[in-house]
């Protein structure tokens, strides 16, 4: 076996990991430093009071007065009054904050009317647990092993721009299988492992939370052609676009079948807390519920099936169009004013500007900050190094005219940096 699978002994009692997915000797420090210098900065750590909106949050130490453009709460939903209305009515009506207990056990009826509401929204079967993350490291493992497929084991192939919630089980994934890493939206790539190995899975994202988005045709051609099973997170899409908010992914992967699952968490858009996971009418999941992190003791907790039904009930609303379109006022405004310069994420909520370094990102993002704005410094480990840059994320509960001043003051502040 080569060196680089194993543990490293030097025969003096210290040991090296393998280091094989992950190098925290080596990662850690490289993004504390950056962390430091946005703590510095005073852009970390700030407690607001936000009893006025995301559109003006208040400093509690400083008074000072910003909108939120880190939010992946992208329509609103978070304050929406269906929804807090629905968390107070849940614990009301049902008198405990929740069951503490795997829930394969025993739940609450509301815990499965919440699960038949979901599936009849998304038109797919929907398994809701406590968060996108987990849902992830529940499935990814069986994935690999070939229990939701009833097969051997697939070689499970992650997006290079896949998130850390589904990248940090790389290790758990590779000890049941070939995990291998595809460059970004390289379906040439992919197209050649589906053709050296029977049985593929890629891992990715459906709107990438860096910028960007998955080629979902060319995704769909070869689960067409090679039955590669897609494993999909569209955190970032869902509720933002399609019919009652349906998401990104499913614009193409619109029934679902049994080689595709999307999962999704429910604090973004949707405007609750927890994750789901959609997959095909015929698919099994039954057995997720006893797989590690779905089957301790978080089931769905009693305020979060309130909130969430509460965001259904807007999903089915008007309302829910009436956001998405001033999102995509917003996107359009945002666009055509930044054409010609270096910003990804056309036409997508989710913009970044990359500026090289960490503390040019910080440098950035501070100055942001000081005229209104608070939008992330993001640096290694979660963009390339030397990719330091800022990500913006635009609102539907924020008015064009909004959208308008803050893009004059973002075109200003890259002036000054250019
Ligand atoms: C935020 C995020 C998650 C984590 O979702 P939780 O519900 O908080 O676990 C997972 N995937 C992506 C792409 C995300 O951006």
């Amino acid at each position: 076996m080569h060196v680089r699978d194993r543990v490293a002994d030097n025969g003096a009692g210290e040991i090296m990991g393998p280091h094989r997915f992950r190098n925290n000797q080596r990662m850690v420090p490289a993004s504390e430093a950056a962390w430091q210098v946005v703590a510095d900065n005073g852009m970390l750590d700030i407690r607001v009071d936000a009893t006025n909106g995301q559109n003006r949050l208040r400093d509690v130490h400083t008074g000072h007065e910003f909108c939120n453009l880190s939010s992946c709460s992208y329509l609103g939903l978070n304050s929406h009054p269906l929804v807090i209305d629905a968390g107070i009515a849940a614990l009301r009506a049902e008198n405990i904050s929740g069951l503490a207990m795997a829930e394969c056990r025993i739940r609450l009826a509301a815990a499965e009317e919440l699960e038949a509401d979901l599936s009849a929204l998304f038109g797919a079967r929907v398994l809701p647990s406590i968060s996108c993350g987990v849902l992830s490291a529940a499935v990814l493992p069986l994935l690999a092993s070939g229990h939701l497929t009833d097969t051997a084991p697939l070689v499970v192939v992650f997006d290079k721009f896949a998130h850390f919630s589904m990248n940090f089980v790389k290790p758990i994934v590779a000890d049941e299988t070939l995990v291998l890493t595809c460059p970004h939206n390289d379906m040439e790539f992919l197209a050649d492992l589906c053709k050296r190995y029977p049985r593929v899975a890629y891992v990715c994202e459906g709107v990438y939370s860096t910028g960007g988005r998955a080629d979902l045709v060319g995704i769909r051609a070869l689960q067409e052609r090679y039955g590669m099973y897609v494993y999909m997170d569209d955190s970032h899409g869902l509720s933002t676009e399609g019919a009652h908010g349906v998401g990104y992914a499913r614009s193409v992967f619109g029934e679902l079948d049994d080689r595709t699952m999307i999962v999704a968490s429910l604090a973004k858009a949707f405007g609750s807390t927890g994750g789901i996971a959609m997959i095909g009418a015929s698919g099994k999941f039954d057995f997720l519920y006893r797989s590690g992190p779905m089957g301790w003791s978080q089931g769905l907790r009693t305020a979060a099936i309130g909130t969430t039904r509460g965001s259904i009930a807007v999903h089915r609303s008007p309302e829910l169009g009436a956001r998405q379109r001033q999102l995509a006022e917003n996107i359009g405004i945002f666009d055509r004013r930044m054409q010609g310069r270096d910003v990804r994420g056309a036409g997508s909520h989710i913009k970044f500007v990359t500026v090289g370094d960490n503390d040019r990102a910080v440098r950035l993002s501070n100055e942001l900050y000081r005229r209104g704005y608070y939008c992330s410094a993001m640096f290694f480990p979660i963009v390339a190094r030397g990719q330091a840059g800022v990500r913006m994320m635009l609102r539907g509960d924020m008015t064009g005219a909004m959208t308008e001043d803050f893009v004059a003051v973002l075109e200003d502040v890259l002036d000054e940096f250019a």
